[in-house]
């Protein structure tokens, strides 16, 4: 007799919507012989934004330097690249040893909650959220707090929501910025005031800035580890957004302020880091390259840029669609729409979503997959060039206008 083979209940609570049932079922569709417009992962080489030329040069001239493991927080000449570029930014006291090079931003942000909590340890996490953060920190036996992100005003985190939600279980305090789902970008101000925080109630900063180069119009990108020197923060960051690198799953983190207060958990991350042995280390060998380099990045978000053409694109199809409000991104490669509940009423956000796949051939991913706690929202990705996008939103407005109907 065979006897079943159950998960682990560790993953009872862990959610991964992005890539979630809706993307099997785009997948089975696929299988049958239909084309799907995906709009659903920020991956951008897929839509033919190469990653920068100097990145391939570098990793295939050091190939043969790369048979071996590193060590196991990365190259030397990685680390010194994140390091000095850090310096630049005002982070002067980051050592070598405060960088970490990981498998991408992911497996870093599991390793530095891994490290972290205990049962029922408590981490504010913003709603939405990027959902790994908080599916890593319940896969660590820790409880995701979600607090506001008010859509009135841009997306701005509500502080006084997160000031409400501290207790005496909450270790850490997560901003994503520019933050993926919304495309916000925060304001000075909200970041020193979420800094001020959360020195006053001791908590340490997981600050994930992934998209920190990909910025519209006048957008500004202020560095949370910058703004003052008390508090412990882990900032995340890598070569899979802005160097259109995510296959090659690379990515760092940085510690800095009180470290010596911290010892006992950089103790923690570095079991862990020692464990997995090292990341990729040909993929290692574009870092350097990528941080020193011309920053390409540039060209696409600039006035007449690829990437801003088509944000500008999106976000006025999808406005014109009767029902359809958005904030538009200042940054990231995202369109956050609120589709009016009172036009649209849309009782299970999945199912909505999978019926659009299922009827218009076009995946996106359901607001609640980011922890957003209503099913007003959807999350379009802007990476498909123009002509895809008409389509696609062109879909998305015959839907609507059936489902209204409906
Ligand atoms: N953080 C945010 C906010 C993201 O949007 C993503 C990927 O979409 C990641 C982290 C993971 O990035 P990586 O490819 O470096 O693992």
């Amino acid at each position: 007799m065979i006897d079943n083979i159950y998960k682990s209940q560790k993953l009872a609570d862990v959610c991964y919507d992005i890539r979630g049932p809706v993307m099997e079922e785009a997948r089975r569709l696929e299988e049958e012989g239909f084309r799907v417009l995906k709009l659903n992962i920020g991956n951008p080489a897929p839509f033919g934004f190469d990653a920068p030329d100097e990145l391939f040069h570098d990793v295939i001239l050091n190939m043969r330097n790369a048979q071996g493991y590193s060590d196991s927080k990365g190259l030397f000449s990685a680390r010194k690249a994140v390091m000095q570029h850090y310096q630049k930014r005002g982070l002067l006291d980051v050592q070598i040893d405060d960088i970490y090079i990981g498998n991408g931003v992911s497996e870093l942000i599991s390793m530095s909650m891994n490290a972290l909590l205990n049962n029922g340890d408590e981490v504010l996490i913003p709603a939405p959220d990027y959902p790994l953060w908080t599916a890593s920190v319940s896969l660590s036996g820790g409880t995701p707090v979600h607090y506001m992100c008010d859509e009135q005003s841009d997306w701005q985190p509500d502080v006084a929501d997160i000031e409400k939600k501290i207790t005496d279980k909450t270790r850490a305090l997560v901003v994503i910025n520019p933050n993926n789902p919304t495309g916000s970008v925060y304001s000075r101000d909200v970041l020193q005031q979420l800094y001020n925080l959360a020195a006053r109630h001791k908590l340490m900063l997981f600050a994930d800035e992934i998209y920190d180069k990909i910025l519209y119009d006048d957008a500004e990108h202020v560095s949370l580890a910058t703004l003052g020197e008390e508090v412990f923060c882990v900032t995340f960051n890598g070569l899979s957004k802005a160097y259109r690198a995510a296959g090659f799953r690379s990515g760092w983190m940085l510690l800095s302020g009180p470290k010596l207060r911290a010892r006992d958990y950089i103790d923690g991350l570095d079991i862990l880091a020692n464990m997995r042995l090292c990341s990729n280390v040909p993929a290692q060998y574009a870092i350097q390259a990528s941080l020193g380099g011309y920053q390409s990045i540039n060209d696409l978000v600039l006035p007449g840029g690829r990437l801003r053409e088509q944000r500008d694109l999106a976000y006025r199809l999808l406005t014109d669609i009767p029902g359809v409000t958005c904030v538009k991104p200042r940054g990231a490669l995202y369109l956050f729409p609120r589709l009016d509940p009172e036009k649209l009423p849309i009782a299970n956000d999945q199912e909505f979503i999978l019926r659009l796949l299922i009827e218009k051939r076009l995946l996106l991913v359901q607001g609640s997959g980011f922890n957003w706690p209503g099913t007003d929202h959807v999350r379009v990705v802007f990476l498909p060039d123009k002509d895809t996008l008409i389509d696609a939103i062109g879909r998305l407005r015959d839907f609507i206008g059936k489902y209204q109907g409906d």
